[in-house]
């Protein structure tokens, strides 16, 4: 009888796996993390001046709309602020997305190797989520089209995809556009945007500006401001108003609202970043290949490394971590026992990596 008078949570709340972040070392422990896709140089030392800048200014709410963040970010995208909403991160945003359009009985529809948050923040709205098969490691979308049905309300789609870095071209997203119906949401969350160097990419801002139903969701987490927990969002002006009426109303504090602003307009340092990551990305790729591993292509910054089998991916992540480098394991997460998630990280971290990994593999 007293179990009946127990607070209880929404039916399908108990049957979500909880978020399993990348481990982290002890702090103050010289190890380096590679297991979050954090940025491989730190933060826009702009960025942490505007943060610092306002230490004595703790005890006033910020201004509710993260109008200077909008501002910037609409100066260097060209994008008019008033269609941009700013979150806690942009896992914020996801879970507004998710709250706002999904409901009892709705179907959110993601590929199968999609980002781990979105099936969590798809039940805890009381929708179903349907799990798409990969075409290899990338979205399929003839799979994510016939996997629609008339309960479909959002369609998630990382691009580039965490854990995998494989990404669709512009024209495979417009193709999956065009196929769905126009009271579906496709959500494009383009969280490595900064990273990408493929020609035929696209972040998804023109499809936004051309639909009534696509939203792109961005990140500063992966910039260098994963801490400062930062995200944005650009949509149709009726999706912006539904989000407004519901994110907390002062959901972006004020360092982070001027840290984020001065990380956008530093768009030097974006570039540096860019570069760093292409070089050592390619440089990761090239070095494993072979040697009984497989690297997925990526164009985010960070490697799915594929090993023989889940025994050998078990041992290259204990060997690693022994030797002070933390990789992600993607074997319960995401269903690939045989793979490690490599952040790519400094050129130190990258040449330990690479010479450990090259050895144990030739021993295993
Ligand atoms: C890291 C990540 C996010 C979340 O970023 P936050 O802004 O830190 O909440 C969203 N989507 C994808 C695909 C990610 O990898």
């Amino acid at each position: 009888m007293s179990d009946d008078l127990r607070p209880k949570p929404q039916p399908g709340i108990l049957d979500i796996s909880p978020y399993v972040p990348g481990k982290s070392g002890a702090p103050g422990s010289k190890v380096v993390k590679l297991s979050s896709n954090e940025s491989p140089l730190g933060a826009s030392p702009k960025a942490i001046e505007a943060f610092r800048s306002v230490a004595d200014r703790l005890d006033i709410y910020p201004e509710g709309s993260s109008k200077i963040l909008r501002e910037a970010l609409g100066e260097v995208h060209g994008i008019d602020p008033e269609l941009i909403v700013c979150g806690n991160g942009s896992d914020d945003l996801l879970h507004l997305l998710a709250q706002c359009y999904l409901g009892d009985g709705d179907e959110a529809v993601m590929s199968q190797y999609g980002f781990s948050v979105y099936p969590i923040i798809t039940k805890a709205a009381g929708a179903a989520i349907v799990m798409v098969d990969d075409d290899g490691y990338t979205a399929d979308v003839d799979g994510l089209l016939a996997a629609v049905t008339p309960k479909t309300k959002i369609v998630w789609l990382a691009n580039p995809n965490n854990p995998t870095g494989t990404y669709l071209t512009d024209a495979e997203v417009r193709r999956l556009h065009a196929g769905l119906r126009k009271d579906i949401l496709l959500v494009i969350d383009s969280a490595y945007a900064e990273y990408v160097t493929a020609a035929d990419y696209s972040v998804g801002l023109d499809l936004v500006a051309e639909a009534s139903n696509v939203v792109m969701v961005r990140t500063f987490s992966k910039m260098g401001l994963a801490a400062a927990r930062i995200g944005w969002m650009v949509g149709p002006a009726e999706v912006v108003d539904v989000i407004n009426r519901i994110r907390g109303p002062f959901n972006v504090n004020l360092p982070a609202q001027l840290a984020g602003a001065a990380a956008t307009r530093d768009v030097e340092f974006t570039a540096q970043l860019k570069a760093h990551n292409a070089k050592w990305r390619d440089y990761i790729t090239e070095e494993l290949t072979g040697n009984h591993m497989h690297v997925v292509p990526s164009q985010a910054n960070f490697v799915l490394v594929l090993f023989p089998d889940a025994d050998h991916a078990a041992l290259a992540f204990e060997t690693l971590m022994q030797r002070g480098l933390i990789v992600r394991e993607v074997g319960k997460s995401y269903g690939i026992p045989d793979g490690l998630r490599i952040s790519i990280g400094s050129e130190q971290a990258m040449i330990g990596v690479v010479g450990i990994l090259k050895a144990l593999v030739k021993i295993a």
